[in-house]
Parts: structure tokens; sequence; C-alpha cells
């Protein structure tokens, strides 16, 4: 057995994480507010979006900016305890596509990442395991 560590920026881990998770419920809420224009009124093939469409669109996009790139930059913040390098960010698309996993079950993932069920996450480079400190 492999002994687990805390790890000491388990808050700033945590937020990244729920930032990401926002940013992802933001793309599909974006897409949602899209669909709407289906609805919207017509001139032949243009189609004239309401007032309030827009301005809908403008908070959830900037919402979701918003949130994406703060999750960005606290990822960008931590550093993994053993190797020093950022533990979440990969630049290798193989390491993302290591795990076998059902569609679904990646799916689920985007917006529950199975890291904050368990309260522990592994280094995506040096493969270390680290506790998260439960917030008390
Ligand atoms: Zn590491």
């Amino acid at each position: 057995m492999e002994e687990i560590r805390i790890y000491r920026q388990s808050s700033l881990y945590t937020a990244s994480a729920w930032l990401l998770v926002f940013g992802r419920i933001g793309i599909v809420a974006m897409l949602l507010v899209f669909a709407l224009l289906f609805w919207s009124p017509r001139d032949g093939r243009f189609v004239h979006p309401p007032g309030w469409w827009v301005v809908l669109i403008a908070c959830v996009g900037a919402g979701t900016f918003a949130a994406i790139w703060a999750g960005v930059a606290l990822a960008a913040l931590m550093k993994c305890e053993r190797c020093g390098r950022r533990p979440t960010i990969v630049w290798d698309l193989k390491a993302l596509r290591a795990v076998p996993r059902s569609e679904w079950q990646a799916l689920r993932d985007q917006f529950y990442p199975p890291e904050l069920g368990s309260g522990n996450f592994q280094c995506a480079h040096c493969k270390t395991r680290f506790q998260l400190r439960v917030p008390t």
C-alpha cells in the first residue's frame, strides 16, 4: 500500500475543480440558450433575437468564461508536492485517454469529477496520490 499524503493546496484544487464544472454547465446552458433562438421571431432567413435573449446569452457567456478562466488560473497556481509540476494540467492527450471508461461515465465525470467524490486525486505527471483536506 502506498501512503497517501495530504495535499497542502486542497482548497485550491477543490475551487479549481468546481469552477471548471461550473464552466461546463455554463457551456451546456449556452447551448440551451442558443436553442431558444429557434423559437424567436424570424424575418425570412434572418433571426431577430429579442432583447432579453441578448442579455441572457451575454450573462451566461460572461459567467461561463469567468468560471473557466478562473478554474484554469487556479489550476496553474497548483504545484505537485512531489514533482513540482502542475498536477491537473496535461498537454498530452494520451494521458486523458488512458483510463478506459464508458461514455456515460466519462460524461458524468465532466460534471461531477470522481476526485471530488473520493477526496483524493493523482498527479497527472508523477502519478502520486494526494488526499484532499476536508474543509473544517
Ligand atoms: Zn507530480
